[in-house]
């Protein structure tokens, strides 16, 4: 039995992780569930899950969940410190990170500290601050398995090898919504064009990193931090089918790839269950149904986005701690038709042309860093030509 912290229970990630752990109440007991805004699922799920406690992080909700439980035997915390100190709780022994963005970096450190096992599905908490996150881990014991489906692909291919024996890793991406456009179509694409993934269905902020390739670009710099690895060991390679999730070279050029339908239930699964592999009747692979299975090289010049996280990886230090800020902002302006499609790379060039760049951040220095970021983006959002219509 697995007694689990679903840190953004409410989301896409959080909302399919209890529905793995509702298939296997056997294995798996929610202690713990968190989310920001979301009020109402969440005292949903809280009825329905009976956790011993919920976290609301936006304050201004805490009535509203602590009223609506106050007959059940379920505390309700409300703020980001009370989230950093429920995930630290004796009885729970695997935390999954579903938060967006770097709003997930504190709470995963501090379950980190206490030794709890982590599920990681917030990418954006490796990509700000792997290097630290990771070196934590080593220190306190604890494995981070990863709930991207990329990594996890990774990971399971990785089972029984040696690590000295990966020549590289091969990352795919779909390509999203715009594969094989150009600029002069991209210019006037909308939020609610590029929300429309073909393979998979996420929350906003991903769907639209998905639509620019800077997911890609973000898991390339989760890859390196998760699994070790030197820049020149991790490759982007665009397979539109989303059934091989990422693949794994050897130093006597045997590839390992791991497949299925696409299906996020499967590597949230795989994490929160290892080291065993849970029988479940999600529909299956059927090779017949995919004839063709292609690959071609990723668009950087058209995506610039990918090509803007291939540089930060490059330049590591704070660089991606500020390139995440700046996507985070332009993707939330994005979706609400602040900024165009094209402008958000131009932004997040920009950003990063303006924050100083530090080698080797401290926690403290990741947390200015993306501060000072925000407030450039900010003003860069602003002078978007969309904000004179
Ligand atoms: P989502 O927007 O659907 O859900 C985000 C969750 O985080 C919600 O429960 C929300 O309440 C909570 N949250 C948001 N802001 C918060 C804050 N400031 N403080 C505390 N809680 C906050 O996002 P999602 O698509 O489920 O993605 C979650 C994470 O998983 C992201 O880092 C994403 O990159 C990663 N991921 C998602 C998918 C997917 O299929 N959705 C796949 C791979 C990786
Ligand atoms: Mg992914």
């Amino acid at each position: 039995m697995k007694r689990l912290a679903i840190l953004g229970s409410t989301g896409s990630i959080g909302t399919q992780a209890l529905e793995v752990v509702a298939a296997h109440p056997d294995l798996f007991e929610v202690e713990v569930l968190t989310a920001h805004r979301n009020s109402a699922l969440l005292i949903e799920q809280a009825k329905k899950f009976k956790p011993n406690a919920v976290v609301v992080t936006d304050e201004s909700k805490y009535k509203e969940v602590k009223d609506a439980l106050l007959m059940l035997p379920i505390k309700v915390f409300s703020g980001n410190q009370s989230l950093n100190e429920v995930v630290q709780w004796e009885a729970i022994d695997t935390v999954l990170g579903a938060i967006l963005g770097f709003a997930g970096l504190h709470s995963i450190l501090a379950a980190i500290d206490a030794g709890k096992r982590i599920a990681l599905a917030n990418k954006e908490t490796l990509v700000v601050a792997g290097e630290l996150v990771m070196q934590r881990a080593k220190e306190k014991g604890v494995d981070v398995i990863p709930v991207d489906s990329e990594h996890s692909a990774i990971f399971q291919c990785l089972v029984g090898e040696n690590p000295a024996s990966v020549e590289k890793m091969i990352l795919t991406a779909s390509g999203g919504p715009f594969l094989g456009r150009k600029p002069n179509y991209l210019v006037n694409v909308k939020a609610s064009h590029a929300l429309q993934h073909p393979n998979w269905s996420m929350g906003n902020k991903i769907t639209i990193d998905s639509s620019t390739l800077m997911n890609k670009g973000l898991e390339m710099i989760e890859a390196k931090w998760l699994f070790g690895l030197k820049n020149e060991q991790i490759e982007v390679v665009i397979h539109p089918q989303s059934i091989i999730h990422s693949m794994v070279q050897f130093n006597d050029g045997s590839v390992k790839a791991q497949m299925s339908l696409p299906d996020m239930k499967l590597p949230i699964q795989y994490a929160i269950a290892f080291p065993h592999r849970v029988a479940n009747t999600y529909k299956r692979l059927d090779f017949k149904d995919f004839p063709k299975l292609t690959f071609e090289a990723p668009d950087y010049k058209t995506f610039r986005n990918l090509a803007i996280a291939k540089d930060a990886l490059v330049k590591g230090g704070n660089a991606p701690c500020v390139m995440n800020a700046a996507n985070e902002m332009v993707v939330n302006a994005f979706l609400q038709n602040k900024v165009g499609f094209l402008e958000m790379s131009d932004m997040i060039e920009k950003t990063m042309e303006q924050v100083a760049f530090i080698d080797h951040p401290t926690l403290q220095d990741y947390q200015e860093s993306d501060l000072e970021a925000r407030g450039y983006a900010t003003e860069f959002i602003k002078k978007s030509q969309l904000s004179i219509y």
